[in-house]
């Protein structure tokens, strides 16, 4: 029983029972518990479609016999393997009777970082002919995969979505636009495929509208994360076409302010309006050689597939304008339910819940619930919670990190089962925070916590809808109906229990369903070392909850804290218990082999902090960390080496086509070539400053708007991938006559045969690092010219 009571206090739960008292203390627990399971499992996608479906219709099952063909090996650009999707993309459209054209020429990214990206890209377009074309719908994804994974979600998925979308396009009837299917090539390099479609496709100017498909992982739901401004008119649509809509202004409002980039970054760009879909499930698997048809959950491609047929369809079909307004607020308060409205009710609806709050709290004070020095403690209550809880979270996850085993190689840092940390961490922030209101209860009356914990969602509204108002709902709402609740508790001046626990349960419900929802999302977002972040809207819905808090402390004060910190110990426990590496799983590891053409040594490296049972039959175990100028002269970090066989791999080439000097300017036209037709070379002219104008294939290595091409002070780096075997042409404008120094590396994919030696294969829970030179052979060789 409660230590201390406040009159306030007594006159709120009054005429009760022991046995009533559990009764309502279990039903509290339950209620939400069971709101946020239903809102969680909510986030799914629909169930797969058999191959035996209506032709009119997508079937995942028919896609997935494409993504058999595609997702065989890695596919990147410059690798045998690319030519052999390249191909099966053109060969299926053209059994539809489509006529597919490759748009083959080399494309630039100057602007990512201070090294240039280039790429000999081969898009694939196709056109659907519509009826009465005007403007055209246009579906894209990727077809180059990552060099170490065979690519089955990303983009497998966006590809076999497409090509099943335009076998089902061309099986009903015909749209009055033209459909535009966009294969790009490139993109994992840098999005080069879209940058040459933009910048160089005739047809790009006939593009009224664009879909964009990707995958970072291998399942879960396609949210529909991106859209351009201006999406309300789009989003009208979209509710009306979706047949399973799962989207959120307050995803959009979140990535437009991340430095993350698709294909749909360089159309929004270019002026273009769209929308953009990805499913984020599984994340380890992303760019992985684990990314294949074995892992990819069917579901996840029916609900990109769902999309991009039920969108081409309906945006085909009108004609297309620019149908730029105001942005819309959006949402799935639970499953695939869709709530849409315009932008221009963030503002009312955000007065309404402020007026019904202070309504409510007016109420309070004239019934004598509420006092202002009980509000002001409830509002500092529930920060001190939070950064209680915040604190503690984050030290759960560095001990969690350090526990579990070789948590340094999983990849991304996201365990395979990381839902039990996050289950674990949530757990713990409702620990912490019981177990300090048992205490501010002994200060205050709950109603008076509960006032004070809801003015922070009164505060935060404000700015949130006016900064933000694609995030305003989850504030705007969960208030409103909390708001309502307070008032009609004050109004009835709730005696019975069961009276005010029905109030709090119903008006709190809303409030639960869309935090738990948001919390889950972050979590796939972000992924769980953010645990320490989902602790912050946690502890707003716990504040949100005191009303329903409240009955859990009236039997047995400690029962839920305790409860609570045993439950997240325990899944702890199971997770650091389940830690490890097998098959479906592997670890992260990085090896490659370089050979430097200038003195002719060859060595073994790896940025792994030390080897491990497989890389030590290459690098010793003492091997001492340290720098790889011959390789990566511009590096930060550093590698363990160690001593290889030289083996006879010609070296790169450079060869002069040209050297004029007028006046001060000297033009030099050089022809970069690999000996052993390595797909990829990194060039690094010395000298930045010294550099006017620099071409690659005629294409300036000049971000947009910039009149210098992109350098560091000393190096002008770049990476050209897709080289030609008869090589590809560098053109430099310089400033001063002085000796040009270039360090040429040509790459292969794979590590090389090592006549007489006898490695043991890589054991299956081991892969390489999807970062780009594992696995990979190094040939470098300078040049003074
Ligand atoms: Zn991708």
């Amino acid at each position: 029983m409660v230590a201390v009571r406040t009159l306030e206090a007594v006159e709120w739960e009054t005429e009760k029972t022991a046995g009533r008292e559990v009764v309502l203390a279990l039903l509290a627990v339950l209620v939400v518990a069971l709101a946020a399971c239903f809102a969680v499992n909510g986030v799914r996608p629909p169930q797969a479609v058999a191959a035996d479906a209506p032709v009119d219709q997508f079937s995942s099952a028919r896609a997935m016999t494409h993504l058999r063909n595609i997702a065989v090996k890695p596919h990147p650009v410059g690798a045998a393997e690319h030519g052999v999707v390249r191909d099966y993309i053109l060969r299926e459209l053209s059994a539809l009777g489509l006529t597919p054209k490759v748009q083959a020429t080399t494309s630039v990214n100057a602007w990512w970082s201070t090294s240039v990206r280039a790429a000999k890209v081969q898009n694939i377009v196709a056109k659907i002919p519509g009826a009465a074309p005007s403007k055209a719908v246009m579906l894209v994804s990727h077809y180059d995969s990552a060099p170490t994974s065979p690519g089955a979600s990303d983009d497998g998925s966006g590809v076999t979505a497409m090509l099943e979308t335009a076998r089902a396009l061309k099986a009903g009837a015909q749209l009055k636009q033209d459909v535009i299917l966009l294969f790009t090539d490139g993109e994992e390099l840098g999005l080069l495929g879209a940058k040459a479609f933009v910048d160089e496709h005739p047809l790009m100017k006939e593009v009224g509208i664009v879909f964009n498909f990707e995958a970072r992982g291998s399942g879960g739901p396609a949210f529909m994360f991106e859209t351009s401004e201006g999406n309300g008119g789009l989003m009208r649509e979209f509710a009306a076409a979706a047949p399973h809509p799962i989207a959120n202004s307050l995803g959009y409002e979140i990535y437009k302010r991340l430095p993350n980039d698709t294909d749909m970054t360089i159309f929004k760009k270019a002026g273009l309006a769209g929308l953009n879909f990805a499913y984020i499930g599984d994340v380890g698997r992303y760019h992985n050689v684990t990314d294949s048809t074995e892992h990819i959950d069917e579901r996840s491609l029916q609900h990109q597939g769902s999309y991009a047929l039920a969108l081409t369809r309906r945006f085909g079909n009108l004609t297309l304008s620019d149908v730029r307004e105001n942005n819309a607020v959006f949402f799935n308060p639970v499953g695939a339910l869709f709530v849409n409205y315009p932008g221009a009710l963030v503002l009312p609806l955000m007065i309404l819940s402020l007026l019904v709050y202070t309504g409510a709290v007016v109420l309070g004070f004239k019934k004598q619930f509420l006092t202002a020095r009980g509000i002001v403690f409830g509002f500092v209550a529930l920060l001190i919670a939070g950064l209680a809880a915040v604190g503690i979270v984050w030290l759960a996850t560095r001990l969690v990190t350090a526990l579990h085993s070789g948590y340094d190689f999983v990849p991304y840092g996201e365990p395979h089962n990381s839902e039990l940390y996050v289950v674990s961490f949530l757990l713990l922030t409702l620990a912490v925070v019981a177990a300090l209101y048992n205490w501010f209860r002994t200060k205050t009356s709950d109603l008076n916590l509960a006032a004070g914990g809801l003015l922070w969602w009164f505060l935060l509204s404000v700015p949130v809808s006016l900064l933000a108002p694609g995030a305003s709902y989850l504030l705007t709402w969960p208030l409103l109906f909390a708001s309502l609740g307070l008032a009609a508790i004050f109004a009835i001046r709730a005696r019975q229990s069961v009276k005010s626990f029905a109030i709090a349960a119903l008006c709190l419900l809303p409030g639960v369903l869309l935090f738990s929802q948001m919390i889950y999302l972050f979590y796939l977002a972000m992924m769980m070392t953010a645990g320490a972040v989902l602790v912050v809207p946690a502890v707003m819905l716990l504040g949100l909850l005191l009303p329903l808090l409240a009955f859990t402390a009236k039997p047995r004060r400690w029962v839920l804290p305790a409860a609570a910190l045993l439950v997240a110990l325990g899944l702890a426990a199971a997770g650091v218990s389940t830690a490890g590496f097998d098959r479906n799983n592997p670890r992260n590891q990085n090896i490659f082999y370089g050979l430097n053409a200038d003195t002719g040594a060859a060595v073994w490296a790896s940025d792994d902090p030390s080897p491990d049972e497989w890389t030590s039959q290459f690098i010793s175990a003492n091997a001492e960390p340290g720098s790889l100028p011959d390789f990566f002269p511009l590096a930060t970090w550093s590698f363990i080496k160690g001593e290889a066989v030289a083996l006879p791999l010609p070296a790169p080439t450079v060869e002069v086509l040209g050297d004029e000097l007028q006046a001060e300017t000297r033009t030099i036209r050089l022809l970069i070539r690999s000996q052993r037709k390595a797909p990829v070379a990194t060039i690094y002219v010395e000298g930045g400053d010294d550099i006017a104008r620099a071409y690659i294939d005629g294409k300036s290595l000049t971000a947009d708007g910039d009149d210098k091409p992109q350098t560091d002070e000393d190096h002008l780096v770049l990476h050209y991938h897709g080289l030609p075997e008869d090589g590809v042409e560098l053109k430099l404008v310089l400033k001063s006559s002085r000796p040009l120094k270039i360090r040429v590396n040509d790459r292969t994919f794979g590590l090389p045969e090592i006549p007489g030696a006898n490695f043991k294969p890589r054991p299956d829970y081991m892969m390489p690092v999807s970062l780009p030179y594992s696995d990979a052979t190094f040939v470098t060789k300078t040049f003074s010219l």
